[in-house]
């Protein structure tokens, strides 16, 4: 299977190469140049199949210039039991007869991140052999909390990478910002920046494009890379998911071979939830996709109006990993539904970027209102669904998880479908402890007690155990105590890497 990009169709390269090099050249985003379909049967013997298994019967259709052995070892690298701390890897937890929460927060950092960052360092490494290239890749990452932390566990001790990760200074949770300094490796490096996540964001871009200091690198035989949402290798480890759910339904006869379910993702950069599209496209038995937003709310405006626009307040809320205004993945859907129109997604994301909206056709739009269902929540009622599913099933689930549940009721509610559903619950509601506790118990619940405090409050209350990671981190030494202007940035990097 050949990658062409969502601005130039004409364009085709290897999955190997579209992973290394992330971006295409004029901006677009590499997509394959046809959706595999995979089989009611396949579907059925996946049933019997462990999670690796099933990750490799979905991978070989897409990166289908990796090898057998090549794929199992990045597959069998990545979802191993001593990185998950469960042998199902993603496993589905029945709340009621037509809420399942697909978990995906069972990995090192807590966060569904980890799904594909764990595995995209060796499909990285993997293709820069099969491309010849043999500069050490550098991964460079500005972060405002989750993709910083499972980046720097994906990557450590991976051979032939190195990573560093910048955080804003008063940007992140105590608990985000204790997983970083404390990273282990020998191959990473963190530093906070004074200022906000755009000052970090905008100093990170300034290294990407200064063409004198990348030939500098290049003399030094290393190439920078980036580990953010928009590369291939991180988007296809996120279909597997969506297929181990249906099939771990089948197993436990939740569901007969063919039914229809239906699929809600809590969404920021629209890429967990193309996956799941993706997922309906290659045969998947899914009937509706819903889009939970917070109250950032420009993808539920855009799926119910067509028109995208940017150009609003910003929010900042108790579901931070959704708190975007730009939701870059969702320029491969429009790519998809228009039949592969690279003149029409350009010219909106040329609109999109000189006048902060765009409006799509009638067309497009009821395609879209065909295959999706739209809404958000904001922190109250985040706040509010949290405590109710914990008094009616003693489940507690995070923030993020809790905007997807709001929304699949709001759904009920308007539609009475009561298809058996499955909701991404994208943290450990660890990861989010204070806000978890405030929607449990008021804010009297957190005043004045340190975060290790807070997780065993947690534990007490929701009877499930802290994850070993976030337990752990009370006995972890302070290794990045790093704080640098954003003007400083390049040296920290020239400083790593002693050039
Ligand atoms: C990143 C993230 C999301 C949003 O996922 P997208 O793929 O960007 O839509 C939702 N929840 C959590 C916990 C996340 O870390």
């Amino acid at each position: 299977m050949q990658y062409k990009s969502t601005r130039n169709k004409s364009l085709s390269v290897s999955a190997a190469q579209a992973i290394k090099t992330g971006l295409s050249a004029e901006g677009g985003l590499f997509v394959p140049d046809s959706i595999p379909s995979v089989s009611l049967q396949t579907i059925d013997e996946m049933s019997e199949m462990t999670y690796n298994e099933r990750a490799y019967t979905i991978l070989k259709e897409f990166l289908t210039d990796y090898t057998e052995e090549e794929l199992l070892h990045c597959i069998n690298s990545a979802y191993t039991k001593e990185k998950f701390e469960t042998a199902n890897i993603a496993p589905v937890y029945k709340l009621n007869n037509s809420q399942y929460f697909l978990e995906l927060w069972h990995g090192p950092t807590c966060a569904f991140k980890d799904m594909a960052l764990q595995i995209l360092p060796h499909l990285l490494t993997t293709a820069m052999k099969k491309t010849n290239e043999d500069n050490e890749v550098i991964i460079l990452v500005a972060t405002s909390g989750d993709t910083g932390k499972a980046a720097l566990e994906g990557f450590r001790d991976v051979d032939g990478t190195r990573i560093i990760v910048f955080y804003p200074s008063d940007g992140v949770s105590e608990i985000q910002k204790l997983q970083m300094v404390t990273q282990e490796g020998n191959n990473v490096s963190v530093a906070a920046v004074n200022g906000n996540f755009d000052d970090a964001q905008n100093g990170v871009k300034k290294i990407f494009t200064d063409d004198v200091y990348k030939s500098t690198l290049a003399n030094n035989r290393y190439k920078l890379s980036s580990a953010n949402s928009i590369n291939w290798g991180r988007l296809v480890p996120q279909i597997v998911y969506y297929f181990s759910a249906y099939a771990d339904m089948l197993k436990g006869n939740e569901i007969n071979l063919g039914d229809k379910i239906n699929i809600v993702v809590p969404t920021g950069n629209f890429g967990n939830i193309l996956a799941a599209y993706y997922a309906k496209k290659m045969g998947l038995p899914v009937a509706k996709l819903i889009c939970a937003s917070n109250k950032n709310n420009v993808l539920t405006d855009f799926i119910n109006t067509g028109v995208y626009d940017k150009t609003r307040e910003f929010y900042t809320t108790i579901s931070p990993s959704m708190d975007i205004l730009i939701s870059s993945n969702l320029e491969r859907f429009l790519f998809d539904i228009s039949n592969g129109d690279d003149t029409l997604v350009a010219s909106l994301m040329k609109e999109l970027n000189e006048n902060g909206k765009y409006e799509i056709g009638q067309v497009l739009k009821s395609r879209i209102s065909e295959l999706f269902f739209a809404g958000c929540c904001d922190d109250e009622k985040t706040k509010a669904t949290i405590n109710k599913c914990k008094s009616d099933f003693g489940y507690v689930i995070d923030t993020h998880t809790a905007v997807a549940k709001a929304v699949h009721d709001e759904y009920i509610e308007k539609t009475g479908d009561m298809t058996k559903t499955v909701i991404a619950s994208t943290a450990s509601p660890f990861k989010f402890n204070e806000s978890v506790l405030i929607a449990l118990g008021g804010c009297e619940a957190v005043v004045g007690k340190d975060e290790f405090t807070l997780l065993d409050e947690l534990s007490v209350q929701s009877g499930m155990s802290i994850p070993k990671s976030l337990a752990d981190l009370k006995n972890k030494n302070r290794i990045f105590d790093l704080v640098c202007e954003k003007e400083q940035m390049q040296q920290i990097v020239s400083d790593f890497l002693n050039i």
